[in-house]
């Protein structure tokens, strides 16, 4: 990286904001060396993912740095999260434009520190360049799983039940929230939404203890309906959801209660980090056992069968009083 009118040069930025993150993984070298090594635990595979976020796509110029690097994070431990892996590592390239300032970098490591401490995860590398354009943020986790045992998408089984942790449609009607167009609503409530949006929690403490319960599992980021139709295609079957049976926050109802138009943003919105997966019925006493200890919500919302021939829809809503909910371009509507 070129040095910058604000910015100390790029190797003075690794030793003081990201080598202290790398403290306590040998394999990370204390970021002096060219390359991280990580092994699997015996008995394990390591399972990586990547996934970056934009300056104007992904969050506002002006959001708290903090908050940027731990959703950077956020949204891969809970790739993880939903393939049943624990995670270990991860490595951030970061380009930063010319007006950034060191103490905007500053905020940014300590964000990733207090998530550091909450998920048990090291920074073992990276890259840190310059860019014309905006903020642009990669983060690329690894964690481990049992050999062999990973969650699919592609395993559901036609009779299995269609499970949800959390609550679902949070962080969409938080952006509607931020777009100013939920202008009415409490501002209790409206704080818990944003901050669902700004700050995904990734279910990485229950995800290990899905493996050998759930049959498929991924997560909620591109909206439960859309991620659903994810599961669905790679499994090969279609589902049945009953759209009353969705888990909401009082938050959401609330919206609901005056909105009722909204259940589409519900459904559909995405960027809730929620696990969906799916299970044998007999499950649901074992996995509400496991929602007590761990203290996750866990509904059952839906159910898998085969997929009928024609051109019936792939996932059939059903509504209050039991009809379906249709979908068209705009999104879905009442039958
Ligand atoms: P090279 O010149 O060999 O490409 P770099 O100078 O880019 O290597 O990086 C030197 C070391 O610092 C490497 O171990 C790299 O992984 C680490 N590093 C660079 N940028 C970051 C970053 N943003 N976060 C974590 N580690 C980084
Ligand atoms: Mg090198």
């Amino acid at each position: 990286m070129k040095q910058t009118a604000n910015l100390p040069g790029e190797f003075e930025l690794i030793a003081r904001y990201f080598a202290p993150l790398a403290r306590g993984f040998p394999g990370a070298f204390g970021l002096l060396d060219d390359v991280a090594v990580i092994a699997p635990l015996p008995g394990h595979e390591l399972v990586a993912k990547t996934d970056a976020i934009v300056g104007g796509v992904h969050f506002l110029h002006d959001d708290p740095p903090d908050l940027i690097a731990r959703k950077a994070l956020r949204v891969n431990l809970s790739d993880l999260a939903a393939k049943g892996a624990v995670p270990r590592a991860y490595m951030l390239d970061i380009m930063l434009p010319k007006t950034v300032t060191e103490a905007w970098i500053a905020a940014f490591a300590r964000g990733l520190a207090d998530d550091q401490n909450e998920y048990g995860v090291h920074l073992i590398g990276g890259d840190t360049d310059s860019t014309p354009g905006p903020v642009t943020v990669a983060i690329m986790a690894f964690g481990d799983v049992a050999t062999g045992r990973m969650l699919r998408r592609g395993g559901a089984r036609a009779g299995d039940t269609v499970f949800v942790t959390g609550t679902i449609g949070d962080a969409a009607l938080g952006l509607t929230v931020l777009r100013g167009q939920l202008a009415n609503l409490d501002t209790n409530a409206a704080d818990f939404l944003v901050g669902r949006y700004r700050l995904p929690r990734p279910r990485v403490r229950l995800s290990p203890r899905l493996i050998g319960i759930a049959n498929a599992a991924l997560d909620v980021s591109d909206g439960l309906l859309a991620d659903l139709g994810h599961l669905c295609e790679a499994s090969e079957l279609a589902a049945v959801i009953e759209a009353p049976r969705v888990p909401l926050s009082t938050a959401v109802r609330a919206v609901l209660a005056t909105h009722s138009g909204h259940i589409t943003t519900v459904l559909t919105g995405g960027d809730d980090y929620e696990i969906l997966f799916t299970a044998p019925p007999e499950a649901v006493n074992e996995l509400a056992e496991l929602s007590r200890t761990l203290d996750v919500p866990i509904t059952p919302i839906g159910r898998m069968r085969s997929p009928s021939i024609g051109k019936q829809p792939q996932i059939t809503v059903l509504g209050e009083s039991g009809k379906p909910l249709i979908f068209d371009r705009s999104g879905w509507t009442h039958f």
